[in-house]
């Protein structure tokens, strides 16, 4: 006998469209806060510069927010909340370009497939407010006129109250209050410019924001001043990944065990584990195990390159060129946590166990202030009055340096040099490290007896860290990252090395040692100093204003100023001017380097307003930081392959070889793995 199914198959119907609104509402709206965050978008798509929400019971019972933005249309409200209805998006095409946040018409929709919903709006040209109420997506009753300011008022009672399971899942209303105060405080940093007030209903104010505030101040009212305190603006763009990203980060002197990223991308909280995560692999170097920084990020994104049209919730981001944009994220956060002083502290800690504080090196304090001058990074002047250019005309230039020239011969202090030109040099007591000479086949090399020169250089020597300098010399070059940073490996530490800053240095110190005995790069037809100051005047850079006085008329003044230096400069530094006021050479400091002739204006203008003519010690030590700061500057017409190979050939190679580096450059030296370590991480793969 056949044992047959008593079960007849069950009869396959459409669903209800309400029960199919009802499941996709389910999927938008899970939970107070998303209704929030979509709501706060319409305001903000309503250019509303006030933004008021209130709740009750974490946003489950009650939940309104009241703008004071364009207003809805008494027309438009009947449809409101009919899913697929927006006036921000016509055809599929308009996604491409969107600029706004909303683009379904499906939130409203969904907020009334789940909760009871009221609107109450006025538009400027209305002489009173409208409301109406909604029901599963449609109008529920008539739309009523009532008193009213411009804006829309927005009232959510019961959420899922029609929805017994979801209900249930949400038994704190305090998680949930916490989770829609996150919402409203992001929002409220990313726009600044809007005030946001955050109400529990019959309770104080939980978050006010005031109208027109900076970013920095709404995150101190959230985050607290800590945060502030220690931040930091990164910034990079890139033209041809169509992005702009500004972010206010933590320096590495704050950690925290939570990682708060705030990001927005195209004014849209969203998030991104990619980029999350290149950021937080930038500070892990620095900040003790298991803890993390503050950074707030806007990223701005060519419209047609970013997915939004990806999951309902619309937090997740796609777009294209990720791998190519995140690494230039990462590039900008690196360089600014690497460059920066702070990370002075956690080198010595990492790198130099029971090294003296960088600070305590020397000793010599008074010199150790000199180190604060400006460089190149530093060089644009924010505020124009406070070094007015008259300042270094006529003072300075009154007195000749002869008047002042240090030329005692002091023997014994000569004596203590043990560094020549062609010998191996054991510097400084402990400090001892081999400095391969460096002839460039000239052994008939001028011996200087400046007392000024040879102080300086002793300086330099007396601040060498031994074991810094070990790292460079058994370091090799691994590659490139940007124009300023390339990859060393020394040992089996790799390091991410601030080339360009160390050539700062290197260029100076060169400067010092090969006084008298420099080359020269020539012009073949010199150039107008006059008319190089003129260049540098007009040049934002040089901070000129009226108060200073005609341009041609500095100009001539800069160009006197210069002749009268004129044979100095040429018999120590193989800098020559002649006395028709024309530059003819300049020194050559590295072989197969030539100075960025795009600076040279600034350079010469420089020389005049920030060398300290009139004692000479300070006049060769000034004169050669700016030189050397000129020198580090990198032509930016280069193309990729010229810079790259300057980088490691001529910069690289020579810091090897030459550089005498003092604690404080080991700041720009990140060690940023150890391949030891890293082997054993691979052979666990
Ligand atoms: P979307 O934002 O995707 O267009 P919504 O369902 O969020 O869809 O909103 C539907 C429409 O309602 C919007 O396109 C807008 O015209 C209008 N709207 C909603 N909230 C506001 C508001 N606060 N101020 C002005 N208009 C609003
Ligand atoms: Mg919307």
């Amino acid at each position: 006998m056949d044992i047959l199914c008593d079960f007849e198959p069950a009869v396959i119907q459409k669903l209800d469209p309400v029960v199919v609104n009802k499941i996709a509402a389910g999927e938008i709206i899970k939970r107070p806060a998303n209704a929030l965050k979509e709501m706060i978008e319409n305001c903000l798509d309503a250019n509303s510069t006030a933004i008021q929400i209130t709740v009750k019971s974490g946003g489950l019972k009650y939940l309104q927010i009241r703008d004071n933005g364009t207003g809805i249309r008494k027309d438009d409200l009947g449809i409101v909340c009919e899913r697929f209805t927006t006036s921000k998006l016509k055809q599929f095409e308009d996604l491409q370009s969107i600029a706004t946040y909303g683009f379904r018409g499906e939130a409203l929709s969904s907020i009334s497939h789940v909760a009871h919903l009221t609107i109450q709006t006025k538009t400027a040209n209305d002489k009173c407010a409208y409301k109406a109420s909604y029901e599963d997506g449609r109008l529920k009753g008539d739309i009523k006129s009532c008193a009213g300011n411009q804006g829309t008022q927005i009232t959510v009672e019961d959420m899922f109250f029609n929805m017994s399971q979801r209900k249930q899942l949400f038994k704190s209303a305090s998680e949930e209050f916490s989770r829609i105060l996150d919402v409203v405080s992001k929002y409220a940093i990313h726009n600044a410019n809007v005030s946001f007030t955050l109400t529990k209903q019959g309770e104080n104010v939980a978050l006010r924001t005031p109208i027109n505030s900076t970013k920095q101040d709404n995150i101190k009212i959230v985050y607290g001043a800590d945060v502030v305190n220690e931040m930091k603006t990164i910034e990079c763009q890139d033209e041809p990944l169509q992005f702009k990203m500004y972010a206010l980060a933590t320096s590495v002197k704050y950690s925290s065990k939570k990682f708060t990223f705030l990001l927005f991308i195209n004014h849209r909280l969203v998030e991104s584990t990619a980029i999350k995560n290149a950021i937080d692999q930038c500070y892990a170097p620095f900040l003790p195990k298991g803890n993390h920084p503050f950074v707030y990020m806007d990223l701005q994104i060519e419209p047609k390159n970013v997915d939004v049209n990806m999951h309902p919730t619309k937090h997740e981001v796609n777009f294209l060129y990720e791998t190519e944009i995140v690494d230039k994220i990462r590039w900008a956060f690196e360089g600014k946590l690497v460059g920066s002083n702070e990370t002075r502290e956690v080198y010595t800690q990492q790198l130099l166990p029971g090294a003296s504080n960088p600070g305590d090196v020397n000793g010599d304090q008074a010199s150790q202030g000199k180190e604060t001058k400006v460089y190149a990074k530093d060089m644009v002047r924010s505020d124009s009055k406070e070094q007015k250019l008259e300042k270094f005309f006529g003072k300075s230039f009154a007195k000749d340096s002869q008047d002042n020239t240090e030329t005692t011969i002091n023997v014994s202090f000569e004596s203590e040099f043990t560094l020549n030109d062609n010998n191996e040099s054991n510097l400084v007591g402990r400090k001892s490290f081999i400095l391969p000479a460096r002839t460039n086949g000239d052994v008939k090399r001028k011996q200087t007896k400046l007392t000024s020169i040879l102080t300086l250089r002793k300086k330099i020597e007396s601040r060498c860290d031994g074991k810094l300098r070990q790292i460079l010399a058994d370091s090799n070059f691994v590659g490139c990252i940007n124009r300023r940073q390339s990859l060393i490996q020394s040992g089996s530490n790799l390091y991410i090395c601030d080339v360009q800053k160390l050539s700062e240095e290197l260029f100076y110190q060169l400067l010092m040692y090969d006084f008298e005995n420099f080359c020269e790069i020539r012009f073949e037809n010199p150039l107008s100093i006059k008319d190089l100051a003129i260049l540098a005047l007009n040049n934002e850079e040089s901070g000129w204003c009226e108060q200073d006085g005609p341009i041609s008329e500095l100009a001539e003044n800069v160009e006197e100023a210069l002749i009268k230096k004129a044979d100095m400069l040429r018999e120590y530094y193989g800098l020559s001017i002649s006395s028709s006021g024309h530059l003819e050479t300049l020194p050559l400091i590295l072989d197969n380097h030539t100075p960025s002739l795009g600076h040279l204006p600034m350079y010469i203008l420089r020389l005049v307003t920030e060398v300290d003519w009139a004692k000479e010690r300070q006049c060769f030590e000034t004169f050669c930081r700016e030189t050397a700061m000129y020198y580090a500057r990198t032509t930016l017409i280069i193309d990729e392959c010229e810079w790259k190979w300057l980088i490691e050939h001529v910069y690289y190679d020579n810091i090897k070889k030459y550089l005498i580096p003092s604690a404080q450059l080991g700041t720009l030296l990140l060690p940023v793995a150890n391949l030891q370590n890293l082997y054993k991480v691979f052979e666990r793969c």
